[in-house]
Order: structure tokens, then C-alpha cells, then sequence
């Protein structure tokens, strides 16, 4: 196999511990600010590998601090834990053993990783200049876990330097690293719309205020914000995901609802955006004579990388994997609360390809059939230990 040859004689053992501990964790799959076997399992192992642990952030996460003999800058490894709510449908001796619930984003993965890099430097510790930290936050799926896990104080004691993360991709090949140089996935927001009418009999519209045809109105004026007063050069996503409203076939209904998300890669785009929404919610509940609600929810912001720090992963990789391996990608309109941690210092995330046509490795994230080619839990290691030894300057490697 291609892949193996660029793995470190050190790692190459690890393999199998590796798939071990993604398995044993894709068997056992959490829901956000749940993890708390996940948790223990990590934190188990951080002290078999006699680094400090600090348990209870954000609930279930956890970090565990290398602290070099002789001092410097701290780096910063995440990954994120949590579980999806989806039923497995993948007939492997590892499927979930939790019925409704799915390591469907291949987080289990990005946790072995982790875990294989501070097995890499337990040994080695004395080598170490600066300091490590290891990063294990819960409920990245829409629940923020990362920004809680900022917020109480994860970046300080001691002060991180600069931060880097990884999420397995199934778009891309397993031996490819996945690199975005500045900006890598969406703001993505949430927003509520009330159309609220006057309801009646469905045969006698003149006398009522109908808020399903002042919807419809709402959801093609809508469609048409991006394609007519965003610059072309930008990017931004409007969708809506529900509607709801109404009772019967003859009745008119009160109100109507709908629920959509913005999407954007700049913080000027994301305010337009919101702006115009609102105003054209407005102007067409004016034009219906109608009264309206809306509601306007930020997620998770902007991922921005920092330059220097995308150049430095691609470098690890070109250096250590291959420059063939390297795919420079576009940024996705997806959302990633990595995001929270790059907002307070300088970092980068990456991805790790996963895809293999071969083994039927092919579905989307969130798919029920979702999967990863495992290959990727060594490389993953070798990639991480790589910028680590970069950044720090180690020359371990
Ligand atoms: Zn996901
Ligand atoms: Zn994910």
C-alpha cells in the first residue's frame, strides 16, 4: 500500500491500537455534551501516557498538557467526540451498538488520531521544547462544544500558540491531506420567519389574510437575494429547510412558518444577508398587508486559517507524505466550530481523505452508511506529529 510507505517506523506499529480505539469508540457512539464513556476512555489513556489531565470542560471535555523539559511556544491539537443521531445501516463487526445513534461524521476517527499522537510523544518527551496540548471537546455537531470549551479558559495554562485540527473527508481520497488557506468553512446562521395573517374559510380568501400565498411570495423573493445583491465574486447560501402552517384543506390558517440557514464566507456578506432577508420578509408581509416575526439566530462564524499556519500543514505534508498528496480545496459552505478556537489565535485546519471507491467507501457525512477508510488513523498521526515537530521546531523528525 502507497499510504504505508510514508508512514514513520514509530507509527507503523500503532496500527492496530489505532483501529482498536476508533472502533471501540464507533461501537459506543455519544450525542453532544454526552461523551462521557468517550471521555473516559481518553482520559484513561492520557494518563497511561503520563501527561497532565484536566477533565470537566464543557462538561465532557477534556484536554492533556505535554509540558516540555526545556520551555517555548505551546501548540494546540484538536479533536471533537461527539456522536450523530442516526441509525447505522453499515453491516461491519464494529457497527454501532446504540440504536439511533452513529459515529456518522467519522469523529471517532479525529479521537484515535489524537490519541496515536500523544502515544508518539509519550516517549519522547524529554525531546519536547514547549509544550503540547490535546484538545477533546464535545458537541461540535451544532452544539458549540468548542466555543464553551474556549470560553472556559482552554487556550490559557498554558497560553496556545497557535492551534491546528483535522475532519476525515469522504469527497476526498484516503492519502490525500486537504488544505484550505484562508478561508475553509461557512458562517452558518439560522433564521426564523413568521407570515402572520388572518385565517378563515378557504372559499371566502377576501375575508381573511392569507399566509400561505404570501409565503410562497417570501420563499422565491428570497431565492433571488443572493443571485441579485451579493457580488458574484462572494459566496452565500440561502435555503429553506421547513415551512409549516395550517390545518386543513378548506381553511385558510393564521400563520405560516419557515425555517432556513445563511450561509456566508465574510462577515460583511453574513450582515447583508440577514439585512435583506429581513427586509424583503417585510416588504412582502406589507404588500400581503400582513404582520410578520423574524428571527435571526448566529452559529458558528467564519473558519478562517491563518496563512503562515496552512503553509506550514502543507509543508509537513510535502515534506513527510508527498507533494502529490497535497490538494489545495475551496472552502466548503459547511460549518465547523474550530472556528471558535481560530477566532483567539493563529491555526489551521485540515482534511484527511478518506474515500476509496475500492472498498465502497463513498458516502456523504451524515449518510447512514457513512464509513472511513481506516488507513487514514496512521496517516493522521504522521501528519499531526509532522506539523508538531515543525512548529516546535523538534527536529525529531
Ligand atoms: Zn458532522
Ligand atoms: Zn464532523
Amino acid at each position: 500500500m502507497v499510504i504505508e510507505n510514508t508512514i514513520r517506523e514509530e507509527i507503523k506499529p500503532m496500527k492496530d491500537w489505532l483501529l482498536e480505539i476508533r472502533r471501540t469508540i464507533h461501537q459506543h457512539p455519544e450525542l453532544g455534551f454526552e461523551e462521557i464513556e468517550t471521555s473516559r476512555l481518553v482520559s484513561e489513556w492520557l494518563e497511561i501516557f503520563g501527561y497532565q489531565v484536566k477533565k470537566g470542560l464543557a462538561k465532557t471535555g477534556v484536554v492533556g498538557i505535554l509540558e516540555g523539559k526545556r520551555p517555548g511556544k505551546t501548540i494546540a491539537i484538536r479533536a471533537d467526540m461527539d456522536a450523530l443521531p442516526v441509525d447505522e445501516a453499515n453491516q461491519v463487526t464494529y457497527a454501532s451498538k446504540i440504536k439511533g445513534k452513529m459515529h456518522a461524521c467519522g469523529h471517532d476517527a479525529h479521537v484515535a488520531i489524537l490519541l496515536g499522537v500523544a502515544k508518539f510523544f509519550s516517549s519522547m518527551k524529554d525531546q519536547v521544547e514547549g509544550n503540547i496540548k490535546w484538545i477533546f471537546q464535545p458537541a461540535e455537531e451544532g452544539g458549540g462544544g468548542g466555543k464553551v470549551m474556549v470560553e472556559e479558559g482552554v487556550l490559557e495554562n498554558p497560553k496556545v500558540d497557535a492551534i491546528f485540527g483535522a475532519h476525515v473527508d469522504p469527497f476526498l481520497p484516503v492519502g490525500k491531506i486537504g488544505i484550505y488557506e484562508r478561508e475553509g468553512l461557512a458562517a452558518a446562521d439560522r433564521f426564523t420567519i413568521r407570515m402572520i395573517g388572518k385565517g378563515g374559510h378557504a372559499a371566502a380568501p377576501h375575508a381573511s389574510k392569507d399566509p400561505i400565498i404570501a409565503a410562497g411570495h417570501l420563499i422565491t423573493q428570497i431565492h433571488s437575494i443572493v443571485g441579485r445583491d451579493i457580488n458574484p465574486l462572494d459566496s452565500g447560501v440561502i435555503s429553506i429547510g421547513k415551512i409549516s402552517g395550517g390545518t386543513a384543506f378548506n381553511v385558510i390558517p393564521d400563520e405560516m412558518e419557515l425555517l432556513g440557514t445563511v450561509r456566508s464566507l465574510t462577515s460583511k456578506v453574513r450582515e447583508e444577508l440577514k439585512a435583506r432577508i429581513e427586509q424583503v420578509t417585510q416588504g412582502v408581509a406589507r404588500s400581503f398587508g400582513m404582520d410578520y416575526r423574524f428571527d435571526f439566530e448566529y452559529g458558528y462564524p467564519v473558519l478562517l486559517n491563518d496563512l503562515k499556519m496552512s503553509k506550514l500543514v502543507a509543508d509537513a505534508c510535502s515534506k513527510g507524505i508527498g507533494e502529490d498528496s497535497v490538494e489545495v480545496l475551496k472552502p466548503s459552505m459547511g460549518g465547523e466550530d474550530f472556528a471558535y478556537y481560530l477566532q483567539k489565535v493563529p491555526g489551521a485546519f485540515f482534511r484527511l481523505g478518506i474515500r476509496n471507491e475500492a472498498k465502497g467507501i463513498i458516502h456523504s457525512y451524515h449518510s447512514n452508511l457513512f464509513n472511513i477508510d481506516e488507513e487514514v488513523l496512521p496517516l493522521g498521526v504522521e501528519m499531526f506529529v509532522r506539523i508538531i515537530d515543525q512548529y516546535l521546531d523538534l527536529k525529531i523528525i
